[in-house]
């Protein structure tokens, strides 16, 4: 499959030759896409079309700019096999995964599409007569949006569909590991109507073309997602600017088990959590604090299903955990395995990347689960992305509480137990941005704010309404109207 940019509502050609392959992570003999590593230029001609086509989209009404947005769920709905066969192919995920993220694109323009008819400001009474007080949301201008592979079709829908309504107009950097993903999502926005230059697609590498893109003179505001290393590099760069920036980072997400949980609900818990995506998710399960009473059976409870997971193709009916999506992600995992190894924590399942089915060509790590892990340990500090978990043990709710808070994240937490005075007390005390009770640290919706804490994002949550991602696609104008027909003087007239 051939990609090309889309830039003024056309597929072109980038400025120069060179182009890059998204390959299939199952079998890396299979190339997915050729897409262009674009240029400066290339940049240069879409945040253009993105600054032409605002003028006017900006003041369609957001109702009608939302019945575009309704018609895209339409064709996403009617797309949402291939497109997530797709997803399957190109980053790994199971196929039920894939249709998963296809079904988050459909949930998010649904939900926007209502957006275009509430956008809620403020009507408050003014303290003189004849004088009124009111509020109303604005776009920002042109918005870069910098997404990764790991969600390819909803994370950018989540940012596409939230600019959009807010009567932005946007430049879309997909991730390098899933560009078909990304121009699937873009085509199916074409077909529901999207004007052209009004969403516009650069391929290409993020330190070149992505960093050129969110430093461009006429961007007016950025959201990304992705690493800490590079989004702590775009809060350097964009605040020395006073640009706009959403970041969602980072995570390493921790469920508590108690005494008193439901050991099978927690177990099914922490399985999907550590390994659904192949723990390829932000809010992926990579600690597990357990009750020292249960810690000796719950161990030998993860470790026996954990080596009972299938891996192979996320296609095959079969498979319970997919590859990894690239070489350098499968070689990381490798690594810190290996430093769990060295630290002295005790490797009870998994553990090595392996053939599947006789073929080296995949990027296969068998389901991992290290136990005796202390809090400072490494692996129980950093994210790891992979499908590796560490059992930390704790005496009581407090200190699983003090464990999960004292990393430099803060994107989702979990807790397992019966009794609703301590779920409640780790409700309010848990650091995190999202708190599961009783279900595992993923499974976000998009009618709630997604948003890490601290280290894990800037505090500007995805999703959701007010409150939310409308929060950061428009800024509120306050608009003071005044037909007494004389001066009227706030704070003084009496
Ligand atoms: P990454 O940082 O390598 O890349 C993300 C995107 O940023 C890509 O499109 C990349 O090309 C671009 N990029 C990289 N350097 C850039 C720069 N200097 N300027 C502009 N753009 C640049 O991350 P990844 O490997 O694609 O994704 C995995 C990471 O994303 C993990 O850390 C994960 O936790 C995080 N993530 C976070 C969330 C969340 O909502 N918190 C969701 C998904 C993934």
């Amino acid at each position: 499959m051939l990609i090309r940019n889309f830039i003024g509502g056309k597929w072109v050609n980038a400025k120069g030759e060179k182009t890059f392959s998204s390959l299939n992570p199952a079998d890396i003999r299979l190339t997915v896409a050729e897409a262009p590593l674009s240029e400066q230029e290339d940049v240069d001609l879409a945040v253009g079309a993105a600054r032409d086509a605002l003028a006017k989209w900006r003041l369609m009404p957001a109702p009608r700019r939302g019945e575009i947005l309704f018609r895209a769920g339409g064709l996403l709905i009617r797309e949402k096999q291939r497109v997530g066969e797709l997803v399957t192919e190109e980053m790994g995920k199971v196929l039920a995964e894939g249709l998963g993220d296809v079904q988050e694109a459909i949930d998010m323009a649904f939900y926007m599409a209502g957006e275009g008819r509430r956008m809620q400001g403020e009507t408050v009474p003014s303290e003189l007569p004849d004088k009124d007080c009111k509020s109303f949301r604005e776009p920002l201008g042109v918005v870069a949006l910098i997404t990764p592979w790991n969600f390819p079709t909803a994370i950018p829908a989540w940012k596409i569909f939230s600019a959009l309504i807010c009567g932005n107009t946007v430049v879309f950097k997909p991730s390098s590991d899933t560009p078909a993903c990304a121009a699937a999502l873009v085509q199916i926005l074409e077909d529901a109507g999207v004007p052209p230059g009004v969403l516009n697609m650069v391929c290409g590498s993020g330190a070149d073309v992505g960093e050129y893109l969110v430093t461009h003179p006429l961007v007016d505001a950025v959201s990304f997602t992705g690493s800490c290393a590079a989004g702590e590099r775009l809060e350097g760069l964009l605040g020395r600017m006073h640009r706009p920036l959403a970041t969602e980072m980072g995570g390493k997400n921790a469920i508590i088990i108690m005494d008193d949980a439901d050991l099978s609900l927690a177990l099914e818990g922490v399985l999907w959590g550590a390994f659904g995506t192949s723990g390829q998710r932000c809010t992926a399960a990579s600690r597990v604090v357990v009750h020292e009473k249960i810690f000796d059976t719950f161990g030998e409870m993860l470790a026996n299903a954990a080596a009972g997971l299938r891996l192979g193709n996320g296609l095959h009916k079969t498979t319970d955990v997919g590859p990894l999506v690239n070489e350098q992600q499968y070689k990381k995992v490798l690594d810190y395995i290996q430093v769990g190894i060295d630290e002295g924590a005790k490797l009870v399942t998994g553990g090595r990347g392996v053939s599947v089915g006789g073929s080296v060509n995949g990027f296969f790590i068998e389901p991992t689960v290290f136990t005796h892990v202390t809090p400072t340990m490494r692996i129980a500090q950093e994210e790891i992305f992979g499908p590796v978990v560490s059992i930390i043990k704790c005496v009581n709710l407090d200190e699983a509480i003090k464990i999960v808070n004292d990393v430099p994240f803060g994107l989702s937490s979990a807790i397992y137990s019966r009794d609703v005075n301590t779920t409640a007390r780790a409700e309010r005390d848990l650091k995190t941005g999202i708190v599961y009770v009783n279900a595992s640290t993923i499974g976000a919706e998009i009618q709630m704010p997604f948003g890490g804490w601290r280290h894990s994002g800037s505090g500007h949550p995805e999703a959701g309404g007010r409150g939310g991602a409308l929060d950061f696609y428009s800024r509120m104008k306050v608009v003071y109207r005044d037909y007494s027909g004389r001066l009227q003087k706030a704070q003084i007239d009496k």
